[in-house]
């Protein structure tokens, strides 16, 4: 896609935003009939599950009818990785991505430059919407292979200039890059940029004020969301993406909850095998209409979240999704089975003084090991960490406690705050 190209299809996107339902309905029915009969004649997962089925593409009035096809989940698209792309298409166009997944179940993932482009376009959207400039100098802290170098001729004026950091990189360093490059926007992990801005004020140097701060990857907690607010002085904006399927839902300045990218995407909330209604939490399952190389349709990204049945007055009319912190591998189980989120203990453990990151560790029900650094070398929050975890979890959980120097990145760069091998109580055994 050339330059000319890329701004007439982001034009294109953002007013899309404004569309009335009706409107956007037509589009959904029309992206997914095309998506339908591109499966049924080129990926041969699909025109099995059709067979199995006894439907045709044609059959299929509308994504609502999508219900029809069973749950693909990251272990199949994994182990029949093959099976989901054309055996006849030219592979030598094709990006390869290797995704660790922070369900530790990596996976192997194509596209073509285009579909790249166009996810790209759509996270693009989400930042112009939320008052990003093209003149504004913006620096993603991210996987350095995310780092897209582009030297196009808006960037040669300017315009849509986007540095990118490693997270890899120590934090002093990305720290010194920052200053020296002044952001108006800034994207990365929350814990990334939060040990960022605890630099940036415990070092004496300029203290930097980007207009935006965008977050995206990890789950951002409300206690999070507070310090990165006081350290950075702008409350940041969560995005929400997999992948798989690229960015599904985004905040707007109203932070009420997520706008869906329903133009490019059909999202399901389910709880256990029905739709949940609205306020009622589930897994979020979805459909990619525009991904062709390998499409994915009724995929379990992993999470949970919760229809928000109220509009926004932001100018987006994009309906909302609420909730969607709470991973659905993101649980601890205690002695009974009963269930608490990361988000929960999170909560739980953040107002203690001194532990630093954390990590829970659960490799059976009704026990849990808490990695953690401390803030400081003389500091003891052991005692604080246990009692309020006891408290919550209840006596029968048994607590362990690790002190680190520092915590382990996992391959993908994240650091997830709760891993856990307890099956998912939000996965249904599939047939
Ligand atoms: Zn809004």
């Amino acid at each position: 896609m050339g330059a000319a190209a890329s701004f007439y299809h982001l034009a294109r996107l953002r007013r899309r935003l404004a569309w009335p339902a009706p409107k956007l309905e037509e589009l959904r029915r029309r992206k997914l009939a095309a998506l339908l009969h591109y499966c049924y004649k080129r990926i041969p997962y699909y025109r099995e599950l059709f067979d199995r089925i006894g439907a045709r593409p044609e059959d299929f009035a509308g994504p609502e009818d999508l219900v029809r096809f069973p749950l693909l989940d990251k272990q199949t698209l994994r182990d029949r990785r093959d099976e989901f792309v054309d055996p006849a298409a030219d592979r030598r166009e094709w990006i390869e991505y290797r995704s660790s997944g922070s369900t530790g179940i990596p996976l192997t993932l194509w596209y073509t430059r285009a579909e790249r482009l166009r996810m790209g376009h759509t996270v693009t959207r989400e930042l112009l919407f939320n008052g990003l400039k093209p003149w504004h100098r913006l620096v993603n802290v991210t996987e350095p292979r995310h780092a897209a170098p582009k030297n196009r001729w808006y960037h040669r004026l300017g315009l849509m200039r986007e540095r990118f950091l490693s997270v890899y990189d120590d934090y002093g360093a990305n720290l010194a890059a920052l200053r020296a490059l002044r952001p108006h926007a800034l994207i990365g992990f929350p814990s990334v940029l939060l040990l960022t801005g605890r630099r940036m004020l415990d070092d004496g140097g300029p203290i930097l004020r980007p207009r935006l701060l965008f977050t995206l990857a990890e789950v951002l907690t409300g206690e999070d969301r507070r310090a990165l607010a006081q350290q950075w002085g702008v409350e940041p904006l969560d995005l929400y993406g997999a992948n798989e399927v690229g960015h599904i839902a985004f905040q707007c300045s109203r932070r009420r909850g997520y706008h869906l990218n329903l133009d490019s995407l059909h999202v399901e909330v389910l709880a256990g095998d029905r739709p949940a209604g609205p306020g009622e939490r589930g897994e979020v399952v979805v459909t990619s209409f525009d991904l062709r190389v390998m499409p994915i349709l009724r995929y379990r990204v992993g999470d949970v979240a919760q229809w928000l049945d109220e509009p926004c007055d932001c100018g987006c009319r994009l309906p909302l999704l609420g909730g969607v912190a709470g991973r659905s591998d993101g649980f601890i189980a205690g002695a009974g089975g009963e269930l608490f989120s990361a988000l929960e203990i999170a909560l739980l453990l953040k107002p203690v003084l001194g532990i630093g990151q954390y990590r829970l560790v659960q490799e059976r029900p009704g026990q849990v090991r808490v990695e953690f650094t401390a803030a400081g070398r003389e500091t003891s929050p052991e005692a604080e960490i246990h009692r309020r975890l006891a408290q919550r979890l209840g006596a029968a959980t048994e607590i362990s406690l690790v002190r680190l120097e520092s915590l382990p990145r996992e391959q993908s760069g994240k650091i997830r705050m709760v891993v856990s091998s307890v099956p998912s109580p939000f996965r249904r055994r599939d047939k």
